[in-house]
């Protein structure tokens, strides 16, 4: 189904992102205003989460309630009854959910909370939830899903929404900038960037109008909520997200410390800092009908690590986008080593690379101080 005509609850499931990675080398501008002051820990909406590590089933322990609207927010558990939020109870059901979780993100299925397991969930992640409509889309065990895709990992949203044969040529409006300092000329080029990596592999071409009325496809930053259900949560936890076809929205949580410039990797001391466009080739992904992939290195995987650079689409990605749109005669294929696939390496374990420090903040205002002498 598609995210225009679903319900509210349905928005929830379908819309959201977040990936996420970064670098931001040189201008300060790359920066949003309002950075922590050095030496405050930068918060991650989900932290909390690693105090739950080793919970398993029988148990009863604080927050594990919130955990629950988690698992439920990404796809795993039913939303509870507004009259009664969820209880801090580990029962059968929430048992059940961690093993879908830990199935989709190749972790031992066992139900337990373990310590991998709370690391991944913690990880900065796209909004955009895993399963839709009681059906995973990451699941590599589903009949069905399996029987379409053959032994491949990507995935559609249900319904396999797309967008129809007589719009090739998609045009995008970048609408909302007031919530970023990121000037305008970089945006324009980092989106035309994100963009060309789907177009290269596809018929598919993006042309960046200036008007939103003109445009197929919108993106703009925003902070908390704005109005699609889908509350953006300040720094860390889910970084945007994309409405599938032939929505067009594509939003971005202001709050992140998005890095537009240079090479994140260098900076993988700055924790929170996350490289604009690898989170742009992302969302893209859903914009065009691209669900979440359980491959690790691909683009489709919904987590990604601060500090890190993962732009370039892996064969998942390719299989899953051509298989929607067709081939580009022109495509050379997936480029099997690069500078950016080098850092992507990294990547499988995004729990790891998250956590904040003040080195970070520290460094970020160094840099601040110096662009401004
Ligand atoms: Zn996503
Ligand atoms: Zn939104």
């Amino acid at each position: 189904m598609g995210a225009t005509s679903a319900s509210p609850r349905g928005l929830v499931l379908l819309v959201a992102v977040a990936m996420v990675a970064v670098s931001v080398v040189s201008p300060a501008t790359a920066f949003p205003s309002g950075l922590p002051a050095a030496g405050s820990p930068l918060p991650n909406p989900w932290s909390a989460f690693q105090n739950l590590s080793g919970c398993h089933m029988g148990e009863e322990r604080e927050g594990l309630g919130k955990l629950k609207d988690y698992l439920s927010h990404f796809g795993y558990l039913p939303s509870p009854p507004s009259s009664s939020p969820y209880s801090d109870a580990f029962d059968e059901y929430l048992e059940a959910a961690i093993a879908t979780y830990q199935r989709n993100f190749g972790l031992n299925a066992t139900g337990v909370l373990d310590t991998p397991t709370v690391e991944q969930m913690v990880a900065p992640r796209c909004g955009v939830a895993d399963v839709i409509n009681g059906s995973s889309t990451m699941d590599r065990n589903s009949s069905a899903a399996a029987a379409l895709r053959g032994r491949h990992l990507y995935s559609y949203f249900p319904g396999g929404p797309m967008w129809p044969p007589f719009r090739r040529n998609l045009r995008y409006a970048i609408t909302s900038t007031s919530a970023t300092t990121i000037d305008r000329a970089t945006l324009s080029t980092v989106f035309a960037r994100a963009f060309s990596r789907w177009a290269a592999a596809t018929n598919l071409r993006f042309t960046e109008t200036a008007s939103a009325s003109d445009a197929d496809i919108t993106i703009g930053f925003y902070s908390g909520d704005h109005g699609d259900g889908e509350a953006f949560d300040g720094p860390l936890g889910t970084l945007a997200h994309a409405f599938s076809p032939t929505d067009g929205r594509f939003h971005l949580d202001a709050a992140e410390s998005w890095v537009a410039n240079g090479d994140v990797s260098r900076l993988s001391s700055f924790g929170s800092a996350v490289d604009l466009e690898s989170v742009a080739v992302h969302e893209i992904g859903h914009l065009l009908g691209l669900g979440h992939s359980s491959v690790p290195d691909s683009i489709m995987y919904p987590t990604i690590r601060t500090g890190t650079r993962k732009v370039e689409l892996e064969s998942d990605d390719v299989l899953g986008i051509q298989s929607l749109y067709g081939t580009n005669p022109n495509f050379k294929g997936v480029t099997p080593t690069s500078p950016s696939t080098s850092s992507r390496e990294m990547d499988g374990s995004a729990g790891a690379g998250i956590r904040p420090g003040s080195g970070f903040v520290g460094l970020v205002a160094a840099v601040v101080l110096l662009l401004a002498l």
